[in-house]
């Protein structure tokens, strides 16, 4: 018995299964324009998980910088460092994000 790729759900089962045990999908009965579908769809869930997780960098980063900027904190308070640290994870996951959305667009 082998292992193979789920082309729904992308888990591991075994080759000799007509369904995936996870997901359900029926990978006996799936056609090339099934499976070239479920891919197509998996790469539109990616790309939108994606630019989700920007839209909530980039909410964190603006929050933090502008609670450290306008929220009335001093540096020497504990306020002022848990914003600092909350825009700068923001902007870095940000970043991150960023670059896994260029690397997906041009490798795949
Ligand atoms: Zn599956």
């Amino acid at each position: 018995m082998a292992l193979t790729t789920c082309p729904s759900c992308s888990k591991r089962i075994s080759d000799k299964a007509k369904s995936c045990q996870y997901c359900g999908f029926l990978t006996g009965t799936a056609s090339e324009e099934d499976l070239l579908r479920q891919k197509r769809m998996q790469t539109i869930k990616r790309s939108q998980s994606l630019n989700n997780q920007s839209l909530l960098a980039m909410l964190l980063f603006v929050l933090g910088f502008g609670y450290m900027y306008w929220g009335g904190t001093r540096p020497e308070e504990t306020e002022y460092y848990i914003a600092m640290t909350c825009s700068g994870i923001g902007l870095f996951w940000y970043v991150i994000n960023r670059v896994r959305i260029v690397i997906e667009k041009r490798f795949k």
